[in-house]
């Protein structure tokens, strides 16, 4: 289930970063995304696509996660897709036929539920800015290889 306590921790990290108060240098996700919680973005309300979850950021968080833009997102609201993920790693219906999109395999959701593990990690860690480097890198890796299969199809 979507945690709200642990993106306020991630929240409290990534301000530190943006801030140059961390020892992280490399990280480009210096902010939380409002689905899946994790440090997953380089900015908000941009519209950028949460490499981790495939959330579309227009903005939406805690205030109207109820509602459905029915942009990017489909029909899903905050709320629906926060619990999908939470659960299954993916935010959409399994019945869906977006579903089938190709960043939704089984690999892919395998890989996602391992960098949730690392993030996981990260909070209680001595390590946590190592971990919070590799993951930010597994991440845009993951992100690209994800770009790249969608173009190819
Ligand atoms: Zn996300």
């Amino acid at each position: 289930m979507f945690n709200k306590e642990d993106r306020k921790q991630f929240d409290r990290l990534c301000e530190k970063i943006r801030d140059g108060k961390h020892p992280v240098i490399s990280a480009k996700s210096i902010f939380t995304c409002p689905c899946c919680g994790y440090p997953t973005l380089s900015s908000r309300c941009k519209d950028e696509i949460c490499p981790l979850c495939s959330w579309i950021d227009e903005g939406q968080d805690d205030k109207d996660e109820t509602e459905v833009y029915g942009n990017g997102n489909f029909n899903y609201s905050l709320k629906e897709a926060r619990m999908r993920f939470a659960v299954d790693f993916s935010i959409y219906d399994p019945d869906d036929s977006v579903r089938s999109i190709p960043d939704n395999n089984d690999i892919q959701i395998r890989i996602r539920k391992a960098i949730v593990t690392i993030y996981d990690l990260i909070p209680d860690s001595s390590a946590q800015a190592t971990l919070f480097d590799i993951v930010d890198l597994l991440l845009h890796y993951f992100k690209k290889e994800t770009l790249h299969r969608i173009q190819k199809e």
